[in-house]
């Protein structure tokens, strides 16, 4: 990996950019997984790179959701096992769900080397390499483990596809999705849609269990019923419209007008 200094200003996305790099080198991550991350970045400028109020609010309610739910499962692709391996593993053991290899961009040997990459940071059980054509979808898309995804109640499913985050949902799954763009089919689609980069989502669901835990699973499930997902996009779009105005003033050197 090129070394970055770490007083960079962009210190965090050149790391997260090296890592998918060496992610592609190592064949965890797709050639296609560059641009996707690229895309990715270009909506983390807008909310400013960081855990926006709503993004903070919906991976509370994410963190409930995997805690309260009896059969979560954690789907991981080739960009997420690139950027928070560790983290997933962690979340994994904390909220008691299964870890799943589902990718887009299908093959058996990438399937097993981000086995093989969560189980070098911990994970004892990781599924994906038995997934069979059991969703709705053309056929490599379309392959989930009977015992994983398949019968999961909850799937938290990082950087989905639109299609496959819908014929989740049809399958009356509960969908937490990360994208850090609130306009994607995947975010209108899921129930839960964290706008926010996954290299802080992940780290920040962690945190919130503690307290989560202090909670009776009567306050969890209220907070969950008080989340209305076109909302939280909503305020999304509304946090990214007031960064650029703040931005634009910057810029201008005027005073700040309401947008
Ligand atoms: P859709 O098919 O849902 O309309 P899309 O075609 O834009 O969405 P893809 O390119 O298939 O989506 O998937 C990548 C999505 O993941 C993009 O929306 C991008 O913003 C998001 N993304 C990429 N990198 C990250 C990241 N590090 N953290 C959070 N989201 C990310
Ligand atoms: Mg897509």
């Amino acid at each position: 990996m090129t070394d970055i200094p770490k007083n960079h200003p962009r210190y965090e996305s050149l790391l997260a950019r090296e890592k998918i790099v060496s992610g592609v080198e190592r064949g965890i991550t797709s050639p296609q997984g560059l641009t996707a991350q690229g895309r990715g970045e270009a909506f983390d400028y807008l909310i400013g790179e960081k855990t926006t109020d709503s993004a903070r609010h919906a991976e509370m309610v994410a963190t409930a959701l995997l805690l309260l739910a009896e059969k979560p499962v954690i789907s991981v692709n080739g960009n997420t096992a690139a950027l928070v391996p560790e983290e997933l593993v962690q979340l994994s053991e904390l909220v008691g769900a299964k870890l799943e290899v589902n990718l887009f961009h299908r093959t058996p040997e990438r399937v097993k080397k981000i086995a093989d990459e969560l189980k070098k940071y911990g994970a004892t059980c990781v599924l994906g390499e038995n997934a069979e054509p059991l969703l709705n979808l053309s056929h490599e898309r379309s392959k989930v483990e009977r015992e994983g995804i398949f019968a999961a109640d909850v799937v938290f499913v990082p950087l989905e596809d639109g299609d496959r985050c819908q014929a989740l949902t049809d399958l009356e799954k509960l969908v937490i999705a990360v994208d850090l763009n609130p306009l994607s089919r995947t975010a209108k689609t899921a129930q839960v849609s964290i706008v926010d980069n996954i290299t802080r989502v992940v780290s920040n669901m962690i945190q919130m269990i503690p307290e989560l835990t202090l909670q009776s699973e009567d306050e969890l499930w209220e907070i969950i019923g008080e989340f209305d997902n076109k909302a939280a996009l909503a305020d999304a779009m509304e946090e990214m419209k007031e960064h650029l105005f703040e931005k634009q003033n910057e810029l201008l050197g005027t005073t700040p007008v309401e947008p």
